[in-house]
C-alpha cells in the first residue's frame, strides 16, 4: 500500500488540493494580458496578507533564500554595516550571506532559544551616532528553534534610539500563518517564500518593499542582475516579467490568498495558535522541554522539542521517516541532535496534528525515550476538544 502521510516539517507544508489544482495551468503567453490578469490579483493579495498600506510587492522565481539576496543587494552597498542577532540557523545563514556580499555585519550573539535581544539592539543603535548601520536584519520566526521575536517591540526600540536604519524582516516561516503588520511595524523589507504559510510548492520568493526601501534601490551598488527589482518594476508596469515567470506558481499564489481570505486571516492565525498550543501541551505531558526559552517567544508555526539528556533528536526524525513514513524536522547547526522539530503551519487541522503527535510518541517509545504512549495525544485532545471550531473547512 502506498499512503501519503501529512508532513510535520516547518516547510514545505502540506498543500490543499485546490492549490495544487490552481497551479496546474495550460501554457499561456506570459507577455499576454491573460498573464497580467493572473499576476495582479496575486500581488494585490500578498499586499493584504502583509497588511501593507504603501510599498510594492515582488514575486520572484526563487525561494526564501533568494528573497534575502534580493533584499540586501537592492538596497545596500559593499562595506555597508548591518546589525543582526544570531540565535538560530536561519539568522546565521542570512548573516553569512551578508558577509559573502562584502557587508560588515555587527552580530549580536544570542543564545539559541532566546528571541532577538531588543535592549542590546537599541543600545547598538544608540551607540551608532554616525548612522553607519544601514539596516537591521530581523528573523521574525527562527524556524530552527521555534522562536518568534517581537517585531512591534523591535520597531519601538529602533524608534526610541531615533535610528534611521532600514528594517528588513525574514518572515519566511511566519507570514500568512502568524500576524504580520508590514506598515504597522514600520517594516522596510519583508521576505516570504511560497512553500510555507502560502501552502504552495517551493519556487517563489515573495518580497514587500516600503517606499524607503524602494528609494534605497537608486543608491545601492551591490551587484544584482536577475534579482534587480528595478527591472521587475519595469516588467510589472508592462504587466509581466523581464524573463519567463513560473506561471503555474503565480496562479497558485493568487488562489492561496483566496483560501487564506476565505478562512479569514484572523482565523488562520487563531488556528495556528490553537494547534500550536495543543502541541506545546503534548510536549509538556511528555515531560520534555521546548527549545524556546519563554512563552512570549513560542512560535505558532514550529515547535522545537529538546531531547532528554543522553538521547538524540535526529534519531526521532530518522526512525519516523523509516518506520512510519512521517516527516519531522531535525535540529540544525548548534542544536543538531539536541532536538527535533514539529512543523504545524499551512494546511493543518486538529486531526492531522493528533496523528503527528501520536507518531512522535510511537517513535520516542521505540527509541526508549521516557515518554508514555498516549500522554501527549491526550493532552492535545483535551485542548482541541475544548477549543475546536470548524475553521479549516475553507481551506479543504
Ligand atoms: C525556510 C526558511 C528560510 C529559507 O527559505 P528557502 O525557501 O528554503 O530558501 C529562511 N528563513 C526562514 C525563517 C525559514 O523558515
Amino acid at each position: 500500500m502506498h499512503a501519503q502521510n501529512p508532513v510535520f516539517i516547518p516547510g514545505p507544508t502540506n498543500m490543499p488540493d485546490a492549490i495544487r489544482r490552481a497551479c496546474d495551468v495550460a501554457t499561456i503567453d506570459h507577455r499576454s494580458p491573460a498573464f497580467a490578469a493572473m499576476l495582479n490579483p496575486a500581488i494585490a493579495g500578498v499586499k493584504r496578507v502583509l497588511n501593507m498600506a504603501a510599498g510594492e510587492v515582488f514575486v520572484l522565481p526563487s525561494t526564501g533564500t533568494g528573497g534575502w539576496e534580493a533584499a540586501i543587494t537592492n538596497t545596500l552597498s559593499a562595506g555597508d554595516t548591518v546589525l543582526a542577532a544570531r540565535f538560530g540557523m536561519f539568522s546565521h545563514r542570512w548573516i553569512d550571506m551578508c558577509q559573502r556580499h562584502g557587508l560588515n555585519v555587527e552580530i549580536l550573539e544570542t543564545p539559541w532559544g532566546n528571541g532577538m535581544p531588543l535592549d542590546r539592539i537599541e543600545a547598538a543603535l544608540r551607540a551608532d551616532t554616525g548612522h553607519r548601520i544601514k539596516a537591521v536584519l530581523a528573523t521574525h520566526n527562527e524556524t530552527a528553534t521555534g522562536v518568534r521575536s517581537d517585531m512591534a517591540g523591535l520597531r519601538a526600540a529602533m524608534d526610541s534610539a531615533g535610528h534611521p536604519a532600514l528594517l528588513m524582516v525574514d518572515g519566511v516561516s511566519s507570514i500568512a500563518s502568524m500576524p504580520f503588520e508590514f506598515t504597522g511595524w514600520g517594516v522596510d523589507i519583508a521576505v516570504a517564500g511560497s512553500q510555507k504559510g502560502f501552502m504552495l510548492p517551493a519556487g517563489l520568493a515573495i518580497l514587500g518593499l516600503s517606499p524607503r526601501a524602494l528609494a534605497a534601490m537608486d543608491s545601492a551598488t551591490l551587484p544584482r542582475t536577475y534579482f534587480d527589482l528595478r527591472d521587475q518594476q519595469k516588467g510589472y508596469a508592462a504587466g509581466g516579467y523581464p524573463y519567463t515567470p513560473p506561471v503555474g506558481l503565480i496562479a497558485g499564489l493568487a488562489h492561496a490568498v483566496t483560501l487564506l481570505e476565505a478562512e479569514g486571516q484572523e482565523h488562520v492565525h487563531a488556528r495556528h495558535t490553537r494547534i500550536a498550543e495543543g502541541v506545546r501541551r503534548a510536549v509538556r505531558a511528555w515531560g520534555l522541554e521546548l527549545c524556546a526559552a519563554s512563552p512570549d517567544h513560542y512560535s505558532d508555526t514550529v515547535t522545537a522539542v529538546m531531547a532528554p539528556k543522553g538521547f538524540d533528536g535526529t534519531a526521532v526524525v530518522q526512525l519516523a521517516a523509516q518506520k512510519y513514513g512521517v516527516a519531522f524536522g531535525v535540529g540544525l547547526g548548534e542544536v543538531a541532535g539536541k532536538l527535533f522539530r514539529i512543523g504545524h503551519l499551512g494546511l493543518m487541522s486538529d486531526v492531522m496534528m493528533l496523528s503527528g503527535l501520536a507518531t512522535a510518541e510511537m517513535v520516542m517509545a521505540d527509541l526508549g525515550w521516557p515518554v508514555r504512549l498516549g500522554s501527549g495525544v491526550a493532552a492535545a485532545q483535551e485542548y482541541y476538544r475544548a477549543t475546536s471550531t470548524s475553521a479549516l473547512s475553507a481551506a479543504a
